[in-house]
């Protein structure tokens, strides 16, 4: 079917463009490719001198390196599409050959299957309800009842009814941290169950989903082709700092004093971002507060080069420590090149060597690091957050405002996914289902949105 996407006559004071997006991440590069390919005038305002937000891929250690998003998966439908679209294949990460944990105060080394198999049980104890109360995962409040019914508890309060062994209990309680990217006293419940539901409930495969597949040449080449793809007029160094709306239009002001009308806008900041923003007149209540609270992923990620090991490997610590999850990524030479995850962006500076060797000793002593590269996106004004992992109440009380948008606001991106939240997937079917009601509206269509269609 093909949408006759005209601009319909209005009576609508004119604009300077038919839509404004907001953000050069996955979610507004979607977004911008399929308006401005169908007819649509496009102007995307970026912050940024690069696309794609979140995801960057960068030299560093003498390489080319993803700071943020990294790992798809064929579970992810939308990214997997976009692959097969610009003919981008995927490289898997190493096979992890050994396991290093922290058990009872001390470090312990294993077979990495053993160590998957430890966290078996109390996993799918954890996430035994994932089917049932997402039973179709891409419309998250389907059972609204039975998701309001949990959406008040922590992964923290959910773990702690378990009455798992103490060893068992602490290595789950790192797995979720590592999935959090934060605390798992501030991550909702509902996102574990979520996430898990989005892997026909089977945990392991959701942990394949997350790390393991990386973009073949880098994220980077994905947002590039996407980008390519569009005719939308992509502005650089283009700081939002207000948004005005009303029935008939949008008025955005950038820092530089430059104001852009626009019929639409599509919002892609990520929550923390768009706090900062000055929306007149304010979102509806419960968005505007789940802005202000932001999300629980305040994490850190950090590469760096460790000397002396030279098999990939995996290592899990305790929750709290500053990094508290290893992956040993790139071979090179006499050591390796090591991903580690931390929950809280505060509690190490990335760009400390020995600190990062300190945490790392605690598993592999003796191990030396000899360089480091990362980007802290919690202090980044323009993401203030890692990936989007939701609050208790998120779900329930802010996702169905989102989805719906705000008059001629529209939201799309990870934090406000319908399927994949907090994963590039998530972006790009936001940017997809926003441009095509988009579209639906400026064709005059008053049928409902098929397929794709807004769950809330
Ligand atoms: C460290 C890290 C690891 C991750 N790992 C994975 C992974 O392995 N797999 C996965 O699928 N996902 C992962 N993610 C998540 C994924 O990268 C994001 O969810 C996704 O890229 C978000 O896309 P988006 O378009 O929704 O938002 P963003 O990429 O954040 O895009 C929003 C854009 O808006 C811009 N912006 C913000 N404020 C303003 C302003 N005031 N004015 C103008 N522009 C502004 C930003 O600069 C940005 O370009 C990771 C994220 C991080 C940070």
């Amino acid at each position: 079917m093909s949408l006759n996407t005209t601009p319909r006559a209005s009576s609508a004071r004119p604009t300077e463009v038919d839509v404004v997006v907001l953000g050069a991440g996955f979610a507004g590069l979607t977004a911008a490719r399929e308006l401005s390919q169908r007819g649509l005038s496009v102007r995307v305002l970026e912050a940024r001198d690069r696309i794609g937000g979140r995801t960057w891929y960068a030299d560093g250690l003498g390489r080319g390196l993803e700071l943020g998003g990294t790992w798809v998966h064929w579970t992810q439908p939308y990214v997997w599409a976009e692959l097969a679209r610009y003919g981008i294949g995927t490289v898997p990460s190493p096979a992890p050959a050994v396991a290093h944990w922290w058990e009872a105060g001390a470090a312990r080394s294993g077979d990495p299957e053993e160590l998957l198999a430890r966290l078996d049980e109390p996993n799918r104890r954890l996430t035994a309800d994932a089917r049932r109360v997402f039973p179709t995962p891409f419309r998250p409040l389907e059972e609204r009842a039975l998701v309001e019914s949990v959406d008040h508890e922590t992964i923290a309060d959910r773990i702690a009814t378990l009455d798992l062994p103490a060893a068992d209990r602490e290595l789950l309680e790192t797995f979720w941290t590592l999935n959090v990217n934060g605390s798992i006293d501030e991550a909702a419940y509902t996102q574990a169950l979520r996430w898990v539901a989005l892997t026909n409930g089977d945990w392991a495969v959701n942990f394949e989903a997350c790390a393991s597949y990386k973009v073949e040449g880098g994220t980077g080449r994905l947002a590039q082709a996407i980008a390519d793809d569009s005719d939308a007029d992509l502005r650089f160094g283009a700081v939002v700092e207000a948004i005005e709306h009303d029935d008939d239009s949008v008025r955005v002001t950038t820092a530089d004093g430059r104001v852009h009308t626009a019929r639409h806008a599509v919002v892609t900041f990520p929550l923390a971002a768009l706090s900062r923003i000055r929306v007149t007149p304010p979102l509806p209540l419960a968005m505007d507060a789940a802005a202000n609270e932001g999300q629980a992923g305040l994490g850190t990620k950090v590469w760096f080069r460790l000397e002396g090991v030279t098999e990939p490997f995996v290592a899990f610590g305790e929750k709290d420590w500053p990094l508290n999850f290893f992956q040993g990524e790139y071979p090179d030479g006499d050591g390796i090149i090591v991903i580690g995850f931390g929950p809280d962006a505060r509690a190490i500076d990335p760009t400390d060597v020995r600190a990062i060797e300190e945490v790392i000793g605690r598993l592999i002593p003796g191990a030396r690091v000899t360089a480091v590269e990362a980007h802290d996106w919690v202090a980044d004004e323009f993401a203030g957050e890692t990936w989007p992992m939701h609050r208790p109440g998120y779900l329930t009380g802010a996702l169905a405002g989102f989805h719906a948008g705000d008059g001629r606001l529209r939201f799309a991106g990870a934090d406000y996914a319908h399927g994949w939240g907090g994963f590039i997937d998530g972006a790009i079917e936001g940017g997809l289902i926003e441009a095509r009601r988009i579209l639906t509206e400026n064709a005059g269509a008053q049928t409902a949105v098929p397929l794709l269609a807004a769950t809330a």
